[in-house]
């Protein structure tokens, strides 16, 4: 396949900025079609926790995981929750989510996969911030993991020896190196366990927004538009379709996020694509922090320093795309929060609390759609990237901009084949 003239990026989160950050680079003329503003609170990428994590590498579904569900959902503070007129529609997605890691074989395939998609994501994302203008943005502190105990770390070994076989290394804290390095932590909290090769973002919003100003310094376009399908005609691709009319192009990338299915049935393909909404709460000015953003295995929240304040991040919530956020899950998190850092005020004012409901374009097996389409090969997939967008979207872009060009991708795509739903 020769270079392409023209690419069409459909969608301006962080997977559709770093494929129009590699693109440019290429020397490729991009075009970038985004409803909203990019990196704006529309998109899953201004509101996540902001974890640069290498190590991500098992799925959110784990063997025997279902025994867990019922609790999880009979808990008004539990991490999981389901609209129950949307139920039924979620159904076959679920029962695929659990399917796919019914078995420890199946876990460790998914994290050979995640892995080839995550090693060195820290050092690409702080290479491309840096020729964004950006590089304060990506910093490299490690994340820590809090247990309540070392036996509650010991419950979940089967997961980290899967990490150990991939490569990733960490240290064991007892209570009193956790709590040397973690000062404002809970005094519950007694076991730790630090990833170091691991990152973070202080502000993905921005990030994002920086990426797409970069690519549009080296000519990238912006159109304000919503793409709805594409002409093709002999298999080969003409145009994007948007409600402001068709835009010529000899590639398109669909990045649009959780709103992707549509438009990957439009280009030949039936995927199995959910939003697993998440929320956030900020609090601006916080009386306590973690030095090392932090992950807690009991209540399943990730607590982040960001530019905008202290951010608690967390919940799956199984709903429809365009239902209305329940603020409720948010307030969960933010009540958790409190209780984590427990010199941080048991009351706050409403102006120091900032809340956001986010969509994670989620596939049930854990691992994204990347790969040429069935109905044209101009036509690029690249989203479902669940819980790990942001650190996945580096080596994401570059597979796009290397699958764009004709060229042998740089790790093997089998994993992630958009046609493995069929
Ligand atoms: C609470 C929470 C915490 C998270 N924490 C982390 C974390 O710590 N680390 C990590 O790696 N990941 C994390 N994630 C996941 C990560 O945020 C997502 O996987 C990632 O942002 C997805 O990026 P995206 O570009 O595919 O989608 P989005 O960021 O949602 O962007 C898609 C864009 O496409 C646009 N769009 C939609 N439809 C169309 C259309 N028809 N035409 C044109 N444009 C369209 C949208 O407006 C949007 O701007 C978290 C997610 C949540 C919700």
């Amino acid at each position: 396949m020769s270079k392409p003239e023209h690419v069409v990026i459909i969608g301006a989160g962080i997977i559709g900025a770093a494929s129009a950050y590699q693109l440019v680079r290429a020397g490729i003329q991009v075009t970038l079609i985004e409803p909203g503003i990019p990196g704006d609170e529309q998109a899953s990428s201004y509101g996540n926790a902001g974890w640069l994590s290498s190590h991500s590498v098992l799925p959110p579904a784990s063997p025997g995981i279902w025994m867990q569900v019922p609790k999880w959902l009979a808990d008004p503070l539990g991490p999981l929750s389901v609209r129950w007129k949307y139920f039924p529609r979620a159904l076959p997605w679920l029962i695929r989510y659990l399917s796919a890691a019914w078995t420890y074989p199946q876990v460790e395939r998914t994290a050979q996969g995640l892995r080839s998609l995550l090693r060195d994501a820290p050092a690409l994302h702080k290479e491309m911030a840096t020729q964004a203008g950006v590089p304060e943005l990506i910093e490299q502190r490690g994340l820590l993991h809090a247990f309540l105990s070392r036996e509650e770390f010991q419950k979940d070994a089967r997961a980290w020896a899967i990490r150990k076989n991939e490569g990733i290394a960490w240290q064991e804290l007892d209570a009193d190196a956790l709590h040397a390095l973690e000062p404002d932590l809970d005094t519950r909290y007694t076991f730790g366990v630090l990833v170091p090769e691991t990152g973070s973002c202080r502000n993905p919003g921005a990030y994002t927004a920086a990426l797409i100003r970069y690519a549009q310094t080296q000519g990238a376009a912006l159109t304000q538009a919503r793409a709805t399908g594409f002409r093709i005609e002999q298999g080969r691709l003409k145009a994007v379709l948007t409600d402001q009319g068709e835009v010529l192009c000899d590639r398109a990338v669909i990045a649009a996020g959780a709103r992707a299915k549509v438009l990957a049935q439009e280009a030949g393909d039936q995927v199995s694509l959910e939003t697993e909404r998440g929320y956030h709460a900020v609090v601006q000015a916080p009386e306590a922090s973690p030095r090392t953003p932090t992950m807690f295995a009991d209540c399943k929240v990730i607590v982040s320093p960001m530019d905008q304040g202290l951010r608690v991040a967390g919940q799956v919530e199984i709903a429809s795309t365009d239902d209305t956020p329940d603020w409720r899950r948010a307030e969960i998190l933010r009540d958790h929060l409190l209780t984590l850092y427990p010199t941080l005020p048991r009351s706050l004012s409403a102006d120091r609390l900032n809340l956001w409901m986010g969509r994670r374009p989620s596939t049930p097996d854990g691992l994204p759609c990347i790969g040429v389409a069935s109905g044209s090969p101009d036509i690029i997939h690249a989203y479902g990237h669940g819980h790990v967008g942001l650190v996945s979207s580096a080596r994401t872009g570059r597979l796009v901009a290397q699958l764009a060009q004709g060229q042998p991708p740089e790790i093997p795509l089998k994993p992630f084949s958009p046609q493995r739903f069929h």
